[in-house]
């Protein structure tokens, strides 16, 4: 056995399922794993030129992997007026008017992170803009991304008024009158698309690498882009600035790109994202950057009510409405789509988020196995927020995988005033249900939404494992029968992601041949009481046994 270049040693191991071994030393050489032995057998593996990390009381990982994670657009926004720390209204109000003063030149404020559970009913208006930016417009997307936030100046420049209808896929707030009152959910975002400033390729640039940056200093070596397509949030081509990365040697982890299915568009959609898969596998740098992934929104969200529900939204007052969400694609439209995506060796990337839009996602992957028999999709659903106890065991007999945002399985202001009493009874029962889905088989992945939520894997394993964020005091959301185990939420963020990316072959796993792309994390998690796993950090980083990232460096 020849010397390694780099030997881990005094560290529990968690080798990307089960419970850590102890006692064994992990020795890596040309960027990969050679050798996962008991220390006693170590010495064989030093030689000269072996550096060796002692990290005593440590936990060595793999990698964490974000399953779905929007890099680019966080990284902007940290980059413009970002609202993301804002405590409540008058804070985020006052962090606009910062912004705008220190930042006279800017023809149009944009940038967001605003909170819903900041403003009643979650729609914030635009009068309170313009008592700080009048002669400006303002454009500020929501932490989630799904409403929007325009001042009266944005609204005359796009030419909305009280005429203006919603569109079939989204909802103006709106005054008595129905003037616009400053709030656009989903679709509705679009009407400013044609007036509002594009990011430039520079400022996105910089936003990729800004975001990589934050992403290697919590622990993640890879993840997946929710959204390469146009028009994000004013960024117009996410698919170039990857390759201009690629290009230029500035990507550092690995990134698997699902390609936006625009859902009025037709199914020649397919031909041309298998041209641009193909174009990017051309680039020879498929192990850094890869496009064999479709996102499809199924359904929008529960606090705005577009989440596509099996039984009604209630209003105010707890009466039944006859709303129950938006499918944003009709659901025989969508087996059809699915099953060419499928057919084409594509994997499907699902945002499901109400308990309909994951029975028709699932419908859409029977109806594709049912046409083309298995194949090696590896699809997965993200965010399930609300999934029908008849659902769970499907994705096991589907080979779907779920993928799991655990930072927001948790009672907060936004699930306890925005949702749930919009919701019907017994619904609270249904919220995350990730305990179901481990009983019924379900394979799970994992992934922060970043920026609509902290990207750190640390803070939402604390949730997955214990329904509750650190320092409140509340009931475990929806049962302590939900938690799942430290190792089953540990192996989600590593070895299940690294199945849905696809590269479960050489990431994800601690073992021998497989790439060094590890995290420390001190204390140990594993050595901890659940509820203290919050108070475990990322000390170091590794890629290809190359640190990319130390704490006190
Ligand atoms: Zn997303």
């Amino acid at each position: 056995m020849p010397a390694a270049d780099l030997l881990f040693t005094g560290a529990a191991v968690f080798t990307g399922t089960g419970q850590p071994i102890h006692g064994h030393v992990v020795a890596v050489r040309g960027g990969r794993i050679i050798a996962v032995v008991p220390e006693g057998e170590a010495s064989a593996l030093v030689g000269e030129h072996t550096r060796i990390e002692r990290i005593d009381g440590a936990l060595l990982s793999p990698g964490f992997q974000d399953a779905h994670v929007h890099p680019i657009g966080a990284g902007v926004e940290l980059l413009m007026c970002n609202l993301a720390e804002a405590t409540d209204a008058e804070d985020a109000v006052a962090k606009v008017k910062t912004y705008a003063d220190a930042n006279p030149d800017e023809t149009w404020i944009v940038g967001g992170g605003w909170s819903m559970d900041h403003f009643p009913g979650g729609a914030p208006v635009r009068t309170l803009l313009d008592a700080v930016v009048r002669d400006r417009p303002v454009l500020l997307m929501s932490r989630d991304h799904h409403s929007a936030w325009a001042n009266t100046a944005a609204i005359a420049l796009a030419g909305l008024d009280a005429s203006t209808p919603d569109p079939a896929d989204g909802r103006i707030e709106r005054e008595a009158d129905g003037f616009p009152a400053g709030t656009f959910h989903e679709g509705a975002e679009h009407l400013f698309r044609d007036v509002r400033p594009e990011i430039s390729d520079d400022l996105a640039y910089a936003g990729l690498l800004r975001a990589q940056e934050e992403l290697l200093a919590l622990g993640i070596t890879g993840w997946q882009d929710a959204f390469v397509g146009g028009g994000l949030g004013g960024i117009q081509d996410i698919d170039a600035i990857y390759r201009r990365a690629l290009a230029e040697g500035t990507l550092r982890a690995h990134v698997v790109g699902a390609q936006w299915w625009e859902r009025d568009g037709g199914l020649d959609q397919v031909e041309a994202m298998t041209s641009r898969r193909e174009a990017v596998a051309a680039l020879g740098g498929t192990q850094r950057y890869e496009l064999g992934t479709t996102k499809i929104m199924v359904d929008g969200v529960a606090e705005n009510q577009t989440a596509a529900m099996l039984t009604p939204y209630r209003d105010s007052h707890g009466h039944d409405t006859d709303n129950s969400g938006l499918s944003f694609i009709d659901p025989t439209r969508l087996r059809e789509i699915v099953t060419s995506l499928d057919e084409a060796g594509f994997q499907v990337h699902f945002h499901a988020l109400g308990d309909r839009a994951v029975r028709e996602a699932l419908d859409a992957i029977e109806a594709a196995r049912e046409v083309n028999g298995p194949t090696d999709g590896r699809h997965h659903l993200a965010h399930l927020q609300v999934v029908a106890e008849s659902e769970t065991a499907r994705f096991a007999e589907l080979d779907a995988v779920a993928n799991l945002q655990a930072l927001w399985a948790t009672h907060e202001d936004q699930i306890d005033e925005l949702t749930l009493p919009f919701m019907q009874d017994g619904q609270e029962a249904r919220q995350y249900p990730f305990g179901d889905l481990v009983r019924n088989g379900a394979r799970l992945a994992a992934g922060s939404d970043w920026p609509v939520s902290s990207a750190d894997p640390l803070d939402a394993i604390h949730i997955a494992v214990n329904r509750v964020a650190p320092d409140i005091d509340a009931e475990p959301l929806g049962g302590a029968h939900q938690r799942l185990d430290l190792a089953t939420a540990m192996a989600a963020y590593t070895s299940g992601t690294a199945y849905v990316n696809h590269r479960d072959h050489d990431t994800g796993y601690i073992r021998e041949g497989y790439l060094a792309n590890l995290v420390v994390l001190d204390p140990d998690p594993f050595s901890l009481s659940p509820d203290e796993i919050h108070r475990s950090t990322v000390v170091s980083t590794w890629i290809e046994g190359e640190r990319v990232y130390s704490r006190t460096a």
